[in-house]
Parts: structure tokens; C-alpha cells; sequence
């Protein structure tokens, strides 16, 4: 299996679920004592959230390519950055290395392509879910993002940063989202894109009747499926 790279940190409690989805697809596809092959450069989220906050996106870019640097020069043979909102910089990373780069939105665009789902409501900070680049590459493959209105998404963006990335699961929080997302699909939401790569701790398909697309868990698929067959290409 080819080393994957990771760029993770934001946060660690993703990058935690990360971790263990990565090695648990390896063991259920290689069984026995596989496990997966990978170099992971964790970085400390709070100078990286302030960047974020304070529109500092030069620096939060920089820190993207130096890390994308280190995985190249430590010989990963395809990197995975742990988090849609600093897909904001993903050129920042292509640009700066010649490793393959696991783009998140593409990722969860071909899944829901693979769907019935063509309008998902996208759960995702106020970055993600407000600015374009996310949104847009959505739509370069036919998938029409729907975001809630204002206050859900200040209540989303709030309950990511204030509780998911520091370790609490409250169920309140869980109630809101599940109402948010109600709403939605009253407004023809036809899907939910988990776009924050915490959200998976909080709601998961078994709470929806509509598909859900799980970004953290995609990532990890796709990162199995490119792994191993560059794994068998060398073969
Ligand atoms: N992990 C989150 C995401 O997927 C949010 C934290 C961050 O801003 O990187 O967008």
C-alpha cells in the first residue's frame, strides 16, 4: 500500500476518527494484522483557528504548503488534508507539491453523484457553507448545495468550533442540527453532506431518512481505494 499522507490537526478529534477508519478499512480489506501505512503531520489548531477568524488566509495557506512539503519530503504518495474549510487553500497545497492530492469535495461530489440526491443541504462552517469554493467545486459536477438560513448556520459553525473540536458531544446540539435539518428538507434539501469532518461524531445516516454523505468517511474510502490500487499497479 502506498504511504498515505495526512495534514491533520483541524481538528484532532477528527483526525483521531481519521486514524482509526483508515486502519479499520485496511483490516477489513487486507484482514489479519494489516493495517494502514501512513504519515500523519498534526498541527495545533488554535494559531490555525485564529487565522480563520481573523481572514489571515495568506498565513493559514503557508502553513498548508509547508505541511503538504513535509509529507512530500517524508515520500507519501498522496496527501489528504482532514478538513473541508481549509479546502479553501487546497491550491495552495497542488501548487506547492507534485504528490497527489485527494481533493474533499470531489470526493463527496462523486458519491452523491452516485445518488439520487442533487440539492443536499451542506452542514459546514459559516466558511465552508458561506464563501464559494466549496459550494462552486460542488457544482462543477451537477450537485446543487443548499445552506440553511443564518441562525442555523451561526448555530452549526458555533457548535463545530465550541464543542465538536474540543471533545463534547452534547445532545442539544444534536436536536438542533436534526432540526435544521428538517427544516431543509421541507425547502426540497433532497440530502446531507456531513461537511465538517467533526460532524460525524454528532449525527450519522441512522438519524435521516434522506442520504447522508459523510466527508470524513469518504476521504478515508478514497484514500483505501487510491492506496491500495497504486499498491497493485506496482505490483
Ligand atoms: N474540521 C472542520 C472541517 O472539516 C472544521 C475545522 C477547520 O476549520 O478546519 O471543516
Amino acid at each position: 500500500m502506498t504511504t498515505i499522507g495526512l495534514i491533520g490537526g483541524m481538528s484532532w478529534e477528527s483526525t483521531a476518527v481519521y486514524y482509526r477508519l483508515l486502519n479499520e478499512g485496511v483490516r477489513q480489506r487486507q484482514g489479519g494484522l494489516h493495517s494502514a501505512d501512513l504519515l500523519l503531520h498534526s498541527l495545533d489548531f488554535a494559531p490555525i483557528a485564529e487565522m480563520q477568524s481573523s481572514g489571515n488566509w495568506a498565513s493559514a495557506g503557508a502553513a498548508m504548503a509547508e505541511s503538504a512539503r513535509r509529507l512530500e519530503r517524508a515520500g507519501v504518495g498522496c496527501i489528504l488534508l482532514c478538513t473541508n474549510t481549509m479546502h479553501k487553500l487546497a491550491d495552495k497545497i497542488t501548487t506547492a507539491t507534485n504528490v497527489p492530492f485527494l481533493h474533499l469535495a470531489d470526493v463527496t461530489a462523486k458519491a452523491i453523484r452516485k445518488s439520487a440526491s442533487r440539492r443536499p443541504l451542506l452542514l459546514a462552517t459559516r466558511f465552508t457553507m458561506e464563501q464559494d469554493f466549496y459550494r462552486d467545486r460542488l457544482a462543477a459536477f451537477g450537485v446543487e448545495a443548499v445552506v440553511p438560513d443564518v441562525a442555523e448556520r451561526n448555530d452549526v459553525h458555533r457548535i463545530i468550533y465550541e464543542e465538536l473540536c474540543q471533545g463534547r458531544v452534547e445532545p442539544a446540539s444534536k436536536a438542533r442540527y436534526l432540526e435544521i435539518v428538517a427544516d431543509a428538507l421541507k425547502r426540497g434539501a433532497d440530502g446531507v453532506i456531513l461537511g465538517c469532518t467533526e460532524i460525524t461524531l454528532l449525527v450519522s445516516q441512522a438519524d435521516f431518512a434522506v442520504p447522508v454523505f459523510d466527508t470524513t468517511a469518504l476521504h478515508v474510502e478514497a484514500a483505501l481505494d487510491f492506496g491500495l490500487e497504486a499498491e497493485s499497479q506496482a505490483a
